[in-house]
């Protein structure tokens, strides 16, 4: 295993690679139509907006644009659906989101809120690759073999232990509106 090393360099093409990715706000549609479908069996524009909390028309150019992705479908009642690609880019992020709240919510033992917003950043940037690694690690540790358990006491012994000297002193990435001058 790597030893932390934070001076070591993003590729650089890497982040120019997000680009191509849903925008964040375009993948809580899809897994809101999802969920909408899931329990109630249909999912309408407004149904959407009320869930999102977004207005009507917002919702609406966002699913348009998916629709031309070919990724939502919409019927002649209105009424919205998942393409099969669309269902499996939900349903993945669904899963993402569920191992990763498993993740740092069960097993590092991050606050729920903090969890929840920090899994919410991640669920749709995530690789299948790296995600289903985690879902692995965990399943492994959710069996609970002994040196699992022994792994889990000495790792909370080392946390008592170095909770003050081991602090990196991060800070999130986040400026003030005024700050920021083409806000
Ligand atoms: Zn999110």
């Amino acid at each position: 295993m790597q030893s932390l090393n934070l001076g070591r360099k993003l590729d650089l093409d890497t982040w120019k690679n997000f680009e191509k990715m849903l925008s964040h706000s375009a993948v809580h549609h899809l897994v809101t139509i999802a969920e909408l479908l899931e329990e109630h069996g249909y999912a309408r524009v407004s149904d959407v907006s009320r869930r999102l909390e977004i207005t009507r028309g917002s919702a609406s150019i966002t699913l348009k644009r998916l629709k031309e992705r070919g990724l939502v479908t919409e019927d002649k009642r209105r009424f919205l659906g998942l393409s099969e690609s669309g269902q499996q880019i939900a349903h993945s992020v669904q899963m993402k989101k569920k191992i990763m709240m498993t993740l740092f919510k069960d097993f590092l033992g991050v606050d729920a809120t903090q969890a929840d917003q920090d899994t919410c950043k991640i669920e749709h940037l995530i690789s299948a690759e790296t995600a289903d690694r985690t879902a692995r690690l965990l399943r492994f540790i959710e069996s609970a073999p002994p040196v699992v358990k022994d792994f889990i006491e000495a790792l909370e012994q080392f946390e008592k232990l170095s909770q003050e000297s081991h602090s990196l002193h991060l800070v999130d990435a986040q400026i003030e509106k005024k700050d920021e001058p083409h806000a």
